[in-house]
């Protein structure tokens, strides 16, 4: 049984989320990280022997909403939730001053667990001293910007923030590590999957 890994695309074609420096809309810059992040998940993790594989597959808001993407996830894991994940993309935008990489959780033990591991490979990967902003829990309690997303599948689901298109500095990250990012946040699943799940 393979772990499934759903990867959704943030926003939608007709209202394409922030738009940051120099750089296209979330949803445009996030559909070809996703494009991307699914051809390396099968290249590097769809056949490796010893290790249960991990099928990842793209899921998109466009005229169903949040709770259609998530309903197309629990639909596709059916009952194996608890060896599926759900990761949806975005990046941040406020004041020109505000910066650094945040990992959204439910609060639940397994998006918790991934939240953190995303989190860490993320700030590394970024350079970002400690675990810079850190993993905010949003759920049905607090009703916090990305809640629903993160109620609306059954498996455990996070959403990434890993820079601010709005900040000179983090926009230039988010240009010249698009494709880095997406794939740390695989690799981070992936583990998530061999070390938490799998055990
Ligand atoms: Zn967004």
């Amino acid at each position: 049984m393979p772990y499934k890994l759903g990867i959704i695309v943030g926003h939608t074609d007709a209202k394409g989320g922030a738009v940051g420096l120099d750089l296209p809309r979330e949803y445009d810059y996030h559909k070809a990280m996703a494009t991307d992040m699914q051809a390396f998940a099968q290249s590097d993790f769809g056949h490796l022997s010893g290790q249960e594989a991990m099928e990842v597959r793209l899921f998109f808001r466009d005229g169903i909403g949040v709770s259609g993407a998530y309903a197309q996830v629990s639909e596709w894991v059916g009952s194996f939730a608890s060896h599926a994940a759900t990761v949806e993309l975005h990046y941040n935008a406020a004041t020109p001053a505000a910066s650094g990489t945040e990992t959204l959780s439910s609060g639940s033990a397994g998006s918790l667990a991934l939240a953190s591991s995303v989190q860490a490979g993320l700030c590394t990967l970024l350079g970002r001293p400690g675990q810079s902003r850190g993993v905010k829990v949003r759920n049905r309690t607090n009703k916090e910007r990305g809640w629903m997303s993160l109620v609306s599948g059954t498996p455990p689901a996070i959403i990434t923030e890993a820079a601010f298109g709005s900040n000179a500095e983090d926009a230039a990250l988010l240009r010249e590590k698009q494709f880095m990012i997406g794939r740390e946040i695989v690799r981070r699943c992936k583990r998530y999957f061999d070390e938490t799940v799998g055990v």
